[in-house]
């Protein structure tokens, strides 16, 4: 008996060898560790990449080579963002790794957390205040503490790192200041703003397909004073020239593995324009990037957003790589493709319904790695491009990135909001099981099918609504999306798992609308924002229009705090519609005068005391109002040819580990670049 047993485990051992090993699984969303660390005023997350094991190897192969490229950009960003940013930062990791003093100082501690701010700011202003935020330690231990691990440390440095008032601002925007002589950020070396003005006037391109000048370039006044476009390229005498062949190099091994040709003249256009800094080469790019949509993968990489410059003008170096959600994208489709439906039974007068009615299908994409102006700190959304010519002609891509959404939904589940806010632990049940999901759909729907909804009666104009229309535009979407949430059409298609799972994002909008919003409301002031006003409408309307005697929601008070409570879903459902139907008449006819009243009534005004407890109860959560993330590591796996057979991911990798290996294998410019 016992021989049989190990000849049979002997034969599974057999089969399992001569098998490929297994594909690798994406982790558990629920087991999932999401929160890494926090510090300062930041949280750090991992985020999954699910579906990476389900793309073709050529697909993986791709998506590796495109996320090489991406990082070897990091140094770029550091530089833009200030120019004595690399030394810094070189300068706090040889610090970090070499000292041999006390580690548990309180010195020691305040070190180690600048270190982590510079390596999240991507230099030493806050990534979103912009203001220079100083080291937790003191000069004299900084001093003391290079010195006896051998670094070199001049005085200049220190006060860059320790003085309130050198470099105090990465972006200055006040009015009647010289913006680039008081800003940090360095896009411009030894220019007046006036200079800088001066120069772009004389180079602006007037045609109608115009080159956006001084998107990839730096200004710089030689010795002579004349001004110098210093441009950011791969060849030898371009200013980035060192990180920039890294990225070449990666580019021309992911093009081996493009998807189609459309792709491959992306990626070809991009290496182009790297090479040369040619801007007729970047707008091809562009347009063929817009045109590009049939791949699973796709990127940006390269000099985009120009926040970072004082004049708007050159690009700071970004890059991500993503690929299309399939099953998100699936779930677009199905709503677009039923937009008819919807639109015939939604609880309006027919008179403002649409006789036709098309949905659009909204991209949703995966994210695979996050750098430059995009890491640590994110967008979740993707709106590209930036030139108004080309989005005119070619369009646009829009996306929604549903992997960090998710990490961000997640991790907010054991932060200790929902104990505190929630009214019970159905409440809590409810939006741990369908919480994420059901707040993906509420996007969803109210993308792909609110705003597009309903109808103007002829004549009223589009701005009739004039300072309320996009609060109301924003409610007419919001409440489509609520009002179909609890339909059991949404079951039938399988979006929604069950008629239970739309209860999450019903208590959600309730709670957030009419109470939680608030704790990111200054005590005193208004609301402002048109999406926070449109949601405290919709709580507020239906808590004063729900039923006196059997209430179908209200807030409650329970040992001394106040909760929302829902009693009847269908009944709130019901409220819903009927609201959507108020909204949608005042959009239709563009009654102002009721649209301004609804507003005023329930959308701008706080209750001070409900607000003032929701500021107290908030406050001890410790919540970190920033978050960034952490990236995956990527591992090929070659075959004895050398070639891609296989790409593993890797979560486990720390946030400072990260950053010093970074630092260590993707770090190829100067500590000062001119
Ligand atoms: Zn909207």
């Amino acid at each position: 008996m016992k021989k049989t047993i190990t000849l049979v485990a002997a034969l599974l051992t057999l089969v399992a060898c001569s098998n490929r090993p297994a594909k690798q699984q994406t982790p558990d969303l629920n087991t999932f560790p999401y929160m890494v660390e926090e510090f300062a005023d930041l949280g750090l997350l991992r985020y999954r990449v699910p579906g990476f094991e389900d793309l073709s190897v050529q697909q993986k192969a791709l998506v590796y080579y495109l996320n090489e490229a991406a990082l070897w950009g990091r140094d770029i960003l550091f530089d833009q963002n200030g120019r004595y940013n690399l030394r810094i930062r070189r300068t706090c990791e040889k610090l970090y790794l070499g000292y041999q003093g006390d580690r548990t100082s309180a010195d020691w501690q305040g070190f180690e957390t600048y270190l982590k701010r510079v390596w999240f700011s991507n230099g030493i202003h806050h990534h979103y205040a912009e203001d220079k935020f100083l080291p937790a330690c003191s000069e004299q231990w900084f001093r003391q503490a290079c010195a006896e691990t051998g670094i070199d440390l001049s005085d200049e440095l220190v006060s860059v790192i320790f003085d309130p008032a050198v470099m105090a601002k990465k972006v200055n925007a006040a009015d009647g200041e010289d913006l680039i002589l008081t800003s940090a950020c360095n896009y411009y070396d030894g220019l007046t703003q006036q200079e800088a003005e001066a120069w772009y006037n004389a180079h602006k391109d007037n045609s109608a397909e115009p080159k956006w000048i001084g998107l990839n370039s730096k200004l710089v006044k030689n010795a002579d004073g004349e001004i110098v476009e210093r441009v950011f390229k791969a060849e030898d005498d371009g200013l980035y020239h060192e990180a920039l062949q890294h990225v070449v190099e990666n580019l021309e091994k992911a093009l081996q593995y493009a998807e189609n040709d459309q792709q491959r003249l992306v990626i070809q256009k991009l290496i182009d324009f790297n090479r040369t800094g040619d801007l007729t080469t970047f707008n091809e790019y562009a347009i063929a990037w817009v045109r590009d949509l049939d791949s699973r993968v796709d990127f940006v990489n390269g000099f985009t957003e120009v926040y970072g410059d004082p004049l708007g003008i050159t690009g700071a170096w970004e890059a991500m790589t993503n690929f299309k959600d399939m099953e998100a994208t699936e779930r677009t489709k199905k709503m677009s493709d039923n937009a008819q439906w919807f639109e015939d039974n939604s609880p309006i007068d027919p008179a403002f319904k649409k006789k036709e009615c098309k949905g659009v299908s909204a991209k949703v994409i995966t994210a695979a790695i996050l750098a430059g102006d995009c890491y640590p700190s994110t967008p979740i959304g993707i709106n590209l491009p930036n030139a108004n010519w080309i989005r005119k002609s070619y369009g646009s891509k829009s996306v929604t990135i549903a992997n960090l959404t998710e990490a961000y939904n997640q991790a907010s589940l054991g932060n200790g909001f929902n104990e505190e806010f929630l009214l019970s632990d159905t409440e809590r049940e409810i939006a741990r099981k369908y919480g994420a999901h059901m707040s993906d759909v509420h996007v969803d729907l109210h993308e792909c099918l609110g705003h597009g909804s309903g109808q103007l009666m002829p004549g009223v104009s589009k701005d009739a609504l004039r300072e309320h229309a996009s609060t109301i535009e924003e409610c007419r979407a919001d409440l489509f999306s609520l009002y179909y949430m609890a339909d059991p059409k949404l079951v039938e298609l399988g979006i929604a798992p069950d008629m239970e799972a739309y209860k999450a994002q019903y208590y959600q909008q309730m709670m957030n609308g009419a109470m939680t919003q608030l704790s990111r409301v200054e005590l005193g002031k208004n609301i402002e924002e048109s999406h926070m006003r449109n949601r405290q409408l919709i709580a507020n309307w239906v808590l004063d229009h729900a039923d006196t005697e059997n209430p179908e929601v209200e807030i409650i008070e329970k040992d001394g705090k106040h909760y929302m409570c829902i009693h009847n879903y269908e009944g709130l459902r019901r409220l819903y519609g009927e609201l959507l139907a108020i909204i949608q008449r005042i959009t239709s006819t563009g009654d102002y005068e009721a649209g301004k009243e609804l507003v005023e009534a329930y959308a701008v005004k706080v209750n001070p005391e409900l607000h003032k407890e929701i500021l107290a109860r908030y406050q001890p959560l410790n919540i970190p109002p920033y978050k960034g993330f952490v990236n995956p590591v990527y591992t090929p796996v070659f075959d004895q040819d050398g070639n891609i057979e296989d790409v593993l991911l890797d979560y486990t990798e720390s946030y400072t580990d990260q950053h010093l290996r970074y630092s260590r294998d993707y770090s190829p410019l100067p500590d000062i670049n001119n």
